[in-house]
């Protein structure tokens, strides 16, 4: 679905995104797993063109649609999710497929998915910050899109909002859509995920399975430093 490669990004002297590269196939669940500022939302900034690349390449589907025309396919939370307050959650939506093209039929499929079709009738400002960041994955759905892409999907939820996000996240991957999410939790790439991409400092520590990360499999086989890098993070 998605290859980047040689990807670099800097802020002036700061270089966010070093040498990246790596791949994402069809129905896993990729995780980019790393500390505060280890460069996981530039990196997702770039591949969904929010973000300018100093250097390196990524490609869209094996570069078969332009960038532009790839970006309708993918379904993306980057920041906090921007609905009208006043507004009920159906309202919010109609607006997201008036924008989008989408029918209006598609609303009420995927508030069922994210399991709030019985509140789509209760205002935005009345939602929980859980409900909140469901709708917003709804939002994404609408237009069926082949990978979502998610940054700190549960930032700031509670035990139970948190629960609720990755076992929606692991229902949606199970129906057959691609997930791309960031995380600075171990924890949650672990109960979330298939594979992952280990970034410190912007580069890339580990790719790979993230059950083959744990059993330390693919762990020997890296250099002594990142192994010391990786082992800290993993601890
Ligand atoms: P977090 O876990 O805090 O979300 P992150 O892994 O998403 O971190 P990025 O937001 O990608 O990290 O930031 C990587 C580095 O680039 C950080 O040092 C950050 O300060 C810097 N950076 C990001 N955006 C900009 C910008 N617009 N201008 C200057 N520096 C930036
Ligand atoms: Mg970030």
């Amino acid at each position: 679905i998605l290859t980047i490669k040689n990807l670099t990004k800097k802020f002036g002297y700061l270089t966010a995104v070093k040498d990246l590269s790596f791949t994402i196939n069809k129905g896993n669940v990729y995780g980019i797993l790393g500390p505060n500022g280890s460069g996981k939302s530039t990196t997702l900034g770039i591949v969904l063109n929010v973000v300018n690349k100093t250097s390196g390449e990524f490609s869209w589907f094996n570069g078969s649609v332009s960038t532009h025309e790839a970006l309708k396919k993918v379904g993306a939370i980057i920041e906090n999710p921007n609905f009208y307050p006043y507004m009920t959650a159906y309202q919010n939506l109609k607006l997201v497929c008036k924008i989008k093209g989408v029918d209006y039929s598609k609303i009420d499929e995927k508030l069922a998915i994210v399991g709030l079709l019985e509140r789509k009738d209760s205002k935005f400002s009345n939602y929980s910050l859980g409900m909140k960041q469901r709708l917003a994955i709804a939002s994404a759905l609408l237009n069926d899109p082949e990978i979502l892409i998610l940054d700190e999907p549960t930032n700031g939820l509670d035990p139970q909002g948190i629960h609720q996000i990755r076992t929606l996240i692991k229902k949606i991957a199970s129906e057959g859509t691609t997930i791309l999410l960031a995380s600075h939790l171990l924890d949650e790439v672990e109960k979330v995920c298939s594979h992952v991409v280990v970034l410190r400092k912007g580069e890339k520590l580990y790719s790979g399975r993230v059950d083959e990360m744990i059993s330390s499999h693919g762990f020997f086989e890296l250099k002594s430093e990142q192994h010391e890098a990786l082992a800290s993070f993993l601890q």
